[in-house]
């Protein structure tokens, strides 16, 4: 009916988004198995099963609006992120490390069940070098004959270690209190969920594509490096750099400058880096050197980013190493490997010799208009029920499932919801992705497609 419709149905930016843009954020990070996302669903209440309302639409999400005593805040939930894509465990550690890079205060859940352990500390020196907040969650103290166990947690050094149930949500009110008393009113994280100021770029690519180049390169000829907005560690983590005319921030360029850990693990850490940047970027450069065959490792990389739900630019470089031998394949390879992103801007680039380094300006608006980019429901519906009836879906078992309406539910990436009699298949959800994309344009960005069926 109309009135379930309405909660999807909202036009154009709301006041939230202001408000979004200040609000603090919250990283909640321990071991496997300690209880972190019962915590967070316990910090959710009911406004969870809002979020997993729209199938597709929150799947790789890790971070979520939370309330408690009427001040609004961003949990970000880290258990989400002990798979990352590509299957690799990440470290804890490491983990935590993004995580704390990326809030304004901390959720250290232990299990008091099992006590401090040595993970547990190596994490609690990491968070004090920090200078965080952060609030110690003795977890699984489901009854005050555990309380002692929480107490022990003292321990670690971190004060008071607050007794809490997630599962059964015993203490959990308290620990939040103690949130609140801790927590800034405003994020000074830089950019990392938040909206407005200057757009936010990361550049991507596998280790030597040339990202470093690229960024002396932008950074030095047009004029000025405005300024290195220092992070929560001793390098600079952002950049923010002056082109055509406009103020970006190219996020997590440390990762970029530094040679980190090329030995044992180094798929892994590049991995993690690419992750904490697309966390903190609207719009992701995805380098791929053309003197070499495109590569597994480039391709993972594109992924990370459609995932992500970030938009995208693919700048192909070293293009003056480029013979027309190696071009002929090239465009074959890009054709085989990267058709499923033949939506994204692509500038043929070198950034040793500045050819083309220009075009990435364009290339990088047109990705963030698309992926603010909201169509009116009046005029979606209007062209897909053209679409609908010139390409019926085909019937299957004597039935014939409808579109019976659709609303884009979400910007950033843009997100359509599509309320259907019956199953709609994949090979449909395409097509229809691909009419969309034609009529609309969508130009650098992904687009989701979620389809519900009514009865
Ligand atoms: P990163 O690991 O992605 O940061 O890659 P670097 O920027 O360190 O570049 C790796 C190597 O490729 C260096 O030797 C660069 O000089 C070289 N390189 C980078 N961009 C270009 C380019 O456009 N053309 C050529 N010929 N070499 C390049």
């Amino acid at each position: 009916s109309e009135e379930d419709l309405s909660l999807v149905d909202s036009e154009g930016p709301s006041e939230e988004d202001d408000e979004e843009a200040v609000r603090p954020v919250v990283a909640v990070v321990g071991r496997p198995n300690v209880g972190k996302s019962s915590l967070v669903n316990r910090i959710l209440g009911r406004r969870e099963a809002v979020v997993e309302d729209v199938p597709g639409v929150t799947r790789d999400r890790v971070a979520y609006d939370a309330e408690w005593s009427g001040r609004r805040f961003t949990v970000v939930d880290t258990g989400g992120w002990e798979v990352d894509a590509s299957g690799i465990h990440l470290r804890v550690a490491e983990q935590a490390e993004v995580a704390v890079e990326l809030a304004d205060a901390v959720l250290f859940v232990v299990d008091a069940t099992v006590g401090a352990t040595d993970t547990d500390e190596q994490v609690v020196r990491l968070l004090r070098r920090s200078g965080k907040p952060v609030v110690l969650v003795a977890n699984k103290v489901d009854d005050q004959r555990q309380e002692a166990d929480a107490a022990a947690l003292w321990s670690l050094g971190l004060g008071q270690p607050w007794p809490v149930s997630a599962l059964h949500g015993r203490g959990s009110g308290d620990v939040l209190d103690a949130l609140l008393d801790v927590l800034p009113e405003k994020t000074s994280v830089a950019g990392a969920y938040a909206r407005g100021g200057p757009r936010r770029v990361a550049l991507l690519g596998r280790p030597n594509v040339g990202k470093s180049s690229l960024l002396n390169r932008l950074a030095g000829s047009e004029r000025v490096v405005v300024d290195a907005v220092a992070g929560t560690t001793r390098d600079p983590v952002d950049e923010l750099v002056e082109l055509g005319g406009k103020v970006w921030r190219f996020v997590d360029t440390a990762g970029i400058r530094r040679r980190v850990h090329q030995t044992r693990g180094a798929d892994f850490y590049a991995s993690l880096r690419t992750q904490t940047a697309l966390e903190k970027a609207e719009v992701a450069v995805v380098l791929i050197d053309v003197s070499e065959p495109i590569a597994e490792q480039d391709i993972r990389v594109v992924q990370q980013v459609v995932d992500s739900g970030r938009a995208l630019v693919i700048g192909y470089n070293k293009w003056d190493l480029l013979d027309e031998e190696r071009r002929h394949y090239l465009e074959r390879e890009i054709e085989r490997e990267l058709v499923q992103i033949q939506w994204a801007p692509r500038v043929n680039l070198s950034a040793s010799t500045g050819r083309n380094v220009a075009r990435l300006v364009p290339a990088l608006e047109t990705a963030l208009a698309s992926w603010d980019r909201r169509v009116p429901t009046g005029r979606l519906n209007a062209f897909l029920g053209e679409v609908v009836a010139a390409h019926p879906h085909p019937v299957r078992g004597g039935k014939q499932p409808r579109i019976l309406f659709a609303t884009q539910a979400g910007t950033r990436p843009p997100t359509f919801v599509v309320f259907a009699s019956g199953f709609i298949e994949h090979g449909y959800r395409r097509f229809l992705e691909r009419r969309i994309r034609e009529e609309f344009g969508f130009e650098g960005t992904p687009i989701e497609i979620s389809v519900r069926v009514r009865e």
